[in-house]
């Protein structure tokens, strides 16, 4: 498919050649790909990024025609994105898939109602159903109550099996085999040094996996955003000026996570491309056959 925006040929001659896009070397480049430091437009930052999102569901063979999808909507930057991007690329594109929105209510006061009343938002603005499933009605207590009783650590902990489990059982309620998840590139390099800090063998090896499943469940689970950078999807849902919630989770994320965080927003800053190569690296680790235990 070529790139078709439309280009204002007096623009191009009042701009000096460093400040056109690197792309066109038309409209004047006003966005730096946090990616590869390219400096380009806007019009062709949007056609990037949603054709290399595009590109990872093909090469990947994330759908098929007539396949029910739901869409994990959380009213973050990433499900809001995702959800925009899903609806936009199966209409370019002619995925021919039915999409859902399904959100899950941990029951958190002051955080999840407020990213819920974006979601409702989005369930409007974007068109598309939404089902709702909470802690509260599954397990018979929110995460406030969880709290409240067990203390604060280990929260996401406790949380992170929870929501799995609850995704699963909306999916369900839905009939509904596969969920996409707004996992990007930067939580997914975050997994792949978490796991070789800890040691984690078993969870390094499918930590790059595009497709999971739960052990014994039927419903599968994909991550279009895999090589998407968390700094391009927050300046895509800014210039696409896309309804998101950012305020942060009332109990503080996973503390391990933290620091794998810090530590690769450090090596970013040194070395832009070094998300995607943990990715690859990790993606490409061969580990040795286990040794078989002599009882
Ligand atoms: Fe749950 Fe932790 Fe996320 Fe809060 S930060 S929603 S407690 S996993
Ligand atoms: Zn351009």
């Amino acid at each position: 498919m070529s790139w078709t925006a439309p280009i204002d040929p007096t623009n191009k001659k009042s701009l000096k050649v460093s400040q056109l896009c690197e792309i066109c070397h038309c409209r004047k480049a006003i966005i730096k790909r946090p990616k590869n430091l390219e400096k380009i437009c806007k019009e062709c930052f949007f056609y990037v990024f949603e054709t290399e999102i595009h590109n990872t569901i093909v090469n990947n063979k994330l759908f098929h025609k007539g396949e029910r999808v739901a869409v994990g909507a959380s009213g973050g930057k990433d499900s809001t994105v995702l959800c925009y991007i899903m609806k936009l690329l199966n209409e370019r594109y002619n995925y021919g898939i039915d999409i859902q929105l399904l959100s899950i209510d941990e029951g958190i006061v002051g955080y999840r109602d407020d990213s819920l009343a974006t979601v409702k938002r989005n369930q409007k603005q974007y068109g598309l159903p939404l089902e709702i499933v909470s802690y509260k009605e599954l397990y018979n207590w929110t995460m406030d109550e969880i709290v409240a009783v067990a203390g604060i650590r280990n929260s996401c902990t406790y949380c992170g099996v929870f929501r799995r489990q609850a995704l699963d059982r909306g999916a369900q309620r839905l009939g509904i085999n596969h969920i996409v998840t707004g996992h990007n590139a930067d939580d997914m390099a975050e997994t792949v040094l978490m796991n070789i800090l800890r040691g984690d063998v078993a969870r390094l090896e499918k930590s790059t996996s595009i497709i999971t499943s739960s052990s014994g469940s039927p419903i599968k689970r994909s991550k279009p955003f895999k090589y998407t950078y968390q700094k391009e999807i927050v300046l895509y849902a800014h210039y696409k000026k896309l309804d998101y919630f950012s305020t942060e989770c009332t109990y503080a994320p996973e503390a391990f996570r933290g620091t794998a965080r810090e530590l690769m927003k450090n090596l970013e800053a040194i070395r832009p491309s070094c998300i995607i190569d943990i990715i690859h690296s990790g993606e490409n680790l061969v580990l040795k056959e286990k040794k078989k235990r002599i009882v």
